[in-house]
């Protein structure tokens, strides 16, 4: 009999407000350790934390993303544990009533689209971070991050695979980037995953889980995942059983290692916080929030379909992100004639080579209007789509725009009726066989003559023209 995974995902990411969640510090990434504290992040007694709403707004922005259900009254509860990066010897987050719960998120899967529900998102404080490389026995505190906001979206166990697990972060991903409440740089720990994991025989209850920390990237948490579950399996099919228990994965190993079981699990001793009031957001705003909006993914998606004729495949990946999206429309408003060549040549061309290069459409060489500038070369027949791919190979180089590239290299589109006779009869005179062929009747010598014509022109020759010329020269 088969097994089946149950993973269920919490998934932390950073809100990307300027200023921390209950200070004003900063929370610019990478500055000198320390310089971006004040009493109230580094926990002196006595301060008071008063949150940032922008905070609230969007942590609410992405609920409602979700279909979820906004708390209009929540509250703010005290996690109590130790360690070294937590200087008030607990963390600021929200128990038993959150901002969000109830929501969901559509996954793209193999048949179609899968539901993975949303049990809720509460707003929380990040730790500091505890530095001990290359400090010879001693560790170092940076408590820059300490108090930077972090939303917690918490999934139900809905998930049966690490492809579907994946799939749901991919989303998730997008989203808060396209909804612009986190930058979720995985490198910079804005967005990072823990993966609850179990294994049963379907229909029976949920078996016991462990969970996978510190995934920080899509391939880990699939290896972690993919792991874990052969590992379960093994277990208990060797009559053994999982038990409940932290797992820290191990990406050069590949492997996991047990971090800390159910009994030496924290006890956090949740309480209200006395120092913060309930977090009250009006029915109003909650309103207010909807109406701005922006345009999710599926949406532009279907609108790319819808207004460019362009197929689901283009659409896809012009709408990846926000970026994407806002480059290719800004071609089309260069270039509007034809848009689904735009999709085409930005999809195909561009990123194709931007790929290459190992860099992203916002460090792109060529802008829109540049792009769109050798798309109207085309579209007006002075050059090919074929010679059009070394102009832009040439433009990626720093040569110019299109013009300056057609005009420096002399690329022009060869279209007069007497240059291209001429190569036409250079050609016939080189191969005295194969014009006798093709008059007795071998009919597939054309394409010979047309490769070798073009071929004699360095790619320049109009091929509409060079077919009407050949036919009628070569009748004799
Ligand atoms: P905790 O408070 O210990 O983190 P929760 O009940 O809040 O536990 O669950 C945390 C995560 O674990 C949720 O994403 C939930 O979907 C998932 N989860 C719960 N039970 C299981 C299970 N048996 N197998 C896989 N995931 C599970
Ligand atoms: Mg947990
Ligand atoms: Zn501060």
């Amino acid at each position: 009999m088969s097994w089946e995974t149950v993973i269920g995902l919490e998934v932390h990411v950073q809100v990307n407000t300027n200023t921390k969640a209950f200070c004003g510090c900063s929370t610019s990434f990478g500055a000198e350790p320390n310089t971006q504290t004040c009493p109230v992040c580094l926990g002196m007694p006595g301060q008071l934390p008063v949150l940032n709403m922008e905070v609230a707004r969007k942590t609410a922005l992405t609920g409602l993303a979700i279909n979820a259900t906004i708390n209009l009254e929540s509250k703010f509860d005290r996690k109590n544990y130790f360690y070294p990066d937590l200087p008030k010897g607990y963390q600021i987050s929200q128990f038993s009533i959150p901002i969000v719960e109830h929501g969901y998120l559509d996954i793209p899967v193999a048949d179609g689209e899968k539901r993975i529900g949303v049990t809720r998102i509460h707003i929380e404080e990040d730790a500091g971070k505890s530095m001990h490389e290359g400090l010879e026995g001693v560790s170092h505190i940076d408590l820059n991050r300490s108090g930077v906001p972090l939303m917690e979206i918490v999934s139900e166990p809905d998930m049966r695979s690490a492809d579907e697990a994946v799939a749901y972060l991919k989303q998730l991903h997008q989203l808060v980037r396209f909804l612009d409440v986190s930058g979720a740089d995985m490198e910079k720990g804005q967005f990072r995953c823990d993966a609850n994991v179990s294994v049963r025989r379907p229909g029976e209850p949920f078996g016991t889980r462990a969970e996978l920390k510190n995934l920080n990237s899509f391939r880990f948490i699939k290896q972690a995942i993919e792991y874990e579950v052969a590992r379960q399996i093994e277990l208990i099919e060797d009559g053994g059983s999982v038990v409940q228990e932290t797992r820290l994965y191990d990406s050069t190993k590949g492997e996991s290692r047990s971090m800390r079981g159910k009994e030496e699990a924290h006890d956090y001793r949740y309480f209200p916080d006395p120092d913060l009031p309930p977090l009250r957001i009006s029915q109003q705003e909650v309103d207010g929030i909807k109406a701005g909006m922006p345009e999710l993914p599926g949406q532009l998606r279907a609108r790319f379909e819808s207004e460019f004729g362009l197929s689901s495949y283009d659409a896809d990946v012009l709408s990846q992100t926000r970026e994407l999206a806002g480059w290719y429309e800004a071609l089309v408003a260069a270039h509007p004639a034809d848009p689904k060549r735009c999709a085409n040549w930005m999809a195909n061309e561009l990123l194709g080579r931007l790929k290459e290069q190992g860099s992203d459409i916002v460090d792109s060489p060529v802008s829109p209007q540049q792009l769109a500038g050798l798309l109207d070369r085309i579209a007006d027949n002075t050059i090919s789509g074929k010679i059009a791919k070394d102009v832009l190979d040439a433009m990626m180089q720093g040569e110019g725009d299109a013009d300056t590239v057609i005009e420096a290299r002399g690329l022009k589109q060869v279209t007069d009726t007497g240059s291209i006779d001429a190569i036409i009869l250079q050609v016939m005179a080189a191969n005295p066989e194969h014009v006798e062929g093709f008059r007795s009747g071998k009919d597939k010598l054309f394409g010979f003559f047309v490769g070798q014509v073009m071929k004699a022109s360095k790619g320049q020759a109009s091929p509409g023209l060079v077919n009407e010329r050949l036919k009628e020269l070569l009748k004799g």
